[in-house]
């Protein structure tokens, strides 16, 4: 299924995306929390606005050089263990949500990743137990103030402004992750181009090694790292992020 969440100007609804991506089937509720039942009213894609798929309640879980080619391009090698960090919940925005680029930096880049979202309560989980709590898959950005990330000496400004987490454009939860084709785009070019495949480590290690970290909670999303070829990212410009088997997130970048 392809769960989105949107609004047509009334309070956020959810409903189940066709495989077109043209049309929506509303839902009653919150998925991650009740069964899935048709309200009976359907709406075209075009006419909503689509929202983030999901807020995490509680956290962000970022992964850091989690490719070996944008760890060689960072100037290292990937870690021998999954290295986490935390995005506030505050920094999610939707598909087509502007990024805003704040005053404090001048080198901002965008890091196009897969998104886990978690839907179970768990903790301590082994990796053969991962896909038991994974609920689906939406494409992320994982927007990076790079001058910040450097002076500050460790990433949570950098990576936790608000905006910089946009979702979406919806949750796929009938997904292989293991070999997804991940491009990024920025004013139609290709800038990133890789695959899920290269991970050093792969979904179901990210999602037992953060459980053994943190109590996952549903609604938590886990972003699995980015590929090559990350790069600034200006006012004006638009970027684009689509994982095979999910779609494309896109969003504007602004200045105020
Ligand atoms: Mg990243």
């Amino acid at each position: 299924m392809r769960i989105a969440r949107f609004t047509t100007g009334e309070d956020p609804a959810y409903g189940l995306v066709d495989g077109a991506g043209e049309k929506i089937a509303e839902i009653t509720g919150d998925p991650l929390y009740q069964k899935i039942e048709l309200t009976g009213a359907t709406h075209l894609v075009a006419d909503v606005r689509l929202l983030a798929p999901v807020i995490p309640r509680s956290k962000v879980i970022g992964i850091g050089r989690n490719y070996a080619d944008h760890a060689a391009e960072m100037g290292g090698e990937a870690p021998a263990e999954p290295m986490m960090f935390l995005i506030p919940n505050t920094a999610v925005v939707g598909p087509g949500e502007p990024v805003v680029l704040p005053p404090q930096t001048s080198e901002v880049h965008y890091e196009g990743e897969l998104a886990v979202v978690i839907g179970r309560l768990c903790k301590d989980l082994e990796p053969g137990e991962a896909s038991k709590v994974v609920f689906g898959y939406t494409c992320a950005n994982d927007v990076t103030a790079r001058d910040l990330q450097r002076s500050d000496g460790q990433w949570a400004r950098a990576k936790g402004f608000d905006t910089f987490c946009p979702l979406g454009p919806w949750i796929e939860t009938d997904l292989d992750p293991a070999a997804l084709a991940i491009t990024t785009r920025r004013d139609g070019d290709v800038v990133q181009d890789g695959t899920t495949a290269d991970m050093v480590h792969g979904v179901a290690t990210l999602v037992s090694h953060a459980s053994k970290a943190f109590t996952l909670l549903p609604g938590d999303v886990i972003l699995t790292g980015t590929p090559a070829g990350v790069g600034p990212v200006e006012a004006g410009q638009r970027v684009e992020v689509e994982v095979e088997g999910i779609g494309i997130l896109a969003n504007p970048f602004v200045r105020h």
